[in-house]
């Protein structure tokens, strides 16, 4: 496959987060492009590297693995999809953030393999605004402020902020609704367990300049970046 789309790929949605951060209101360095590679082979991650990106996303803690290993070492990998707990050692091996934590038992164990290694994981907890029953994520938000009353208990985990999907065939109106209900909870379960929740990760390719409006603090973009994924996801070379 041919990434030479990547560097202007890259500099046209830089420039739309540029522009939805000016029209908000808001400091662009206050928002984070997280560029989403899965599915793509490590020379897409070279070409974006090279292009000046070094916050990478992606969802299977298995291809986050082969691709962090054979990557430049100073990427910050984040994980965005489900982390099945046989899995969390390795997920907290590698990644700086792991958005997608959602449930009590998950962060315990996630705290319990990072205070073996010295480390303090941060996450972010995953909610499910939309109320699709597809989606994982905490469903209520007294969910949560059970959920971020327990990691205060947890000396290997800090929480710092929310992260949600909406769904792919929103439509504005719901999607504003989507993004700024994740930070009126966020707000509210801020104030309320003074857990300190700085980042809102939401935004994708189809709506990341809404969520930007809304308050998101990093966006998760991968089709702008790298292009249209393969329908089933690609074997590593
Ligand atoms: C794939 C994925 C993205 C990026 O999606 P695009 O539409 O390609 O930008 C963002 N967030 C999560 C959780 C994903 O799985």
């Amino acid at each position: 496959m041919d990434f030479s789309h990547v560097k202007a790929n890259l500099e046209e949605v830089n420039l739309r987060i540029s522009h939805a951060a000016r029209k908000a209101g808001r400091t662009v360095s206050d928002i984070r492009l997280a560029a989403v590679s899965k599915t793509f082979p490590p020379d897409a991650v070279l070409a974006a590297h090279a292009a000046g990106q070094r916050l990478f996303a992606e969802n299977k803690v298995q291809e986050l693995a082969e691709k962090s290993a054979v990557s430049p070492n100073d990427i910050e990998w984040h994980l965005i999809g489900h982390l099945q707990s046989n899995k969390a050692a390795k997920a907290v091996s590698i990644c700086a953030l792991v958005h997608s934590a959602d449930s009590e038992s998950l962060l315990a164990r996630i705290s319990r393999i990072a205070s073996e290694t010295g480390k303090v994981q941060r996450v972010l907890l995953e909610m499910n605004v939309s109320g699709e029953e597809s989606k994982f994520g905490i469903g209520s938000e007294d969910g949560l402020f059970r959920i971020l009353d327990a990691s205060i208990q947890l000396k290997g985990v800090q929480v710092e902020g929310l992260m949600t999907m909406a769904p792919f065939a929103a439509c504005e109106s719901e999607l504003r609704r989507i993004f700024s209900s994740l930070r009126i909870l966020r707000d509210k379960a801020w104030e309320k367990t003074g857990v300190q929740l700085k980042e809102l990760s939401m935004g994708m390719s189809g709506d990341f300049e809404i969520a930007i409006e809304e308050g998101a603090s990093i966006v998760r973009i991968g089709s702008l970046i790298f292009g249209k994924r393969a329908a089933k996801p690609q074997t590593m070379p």
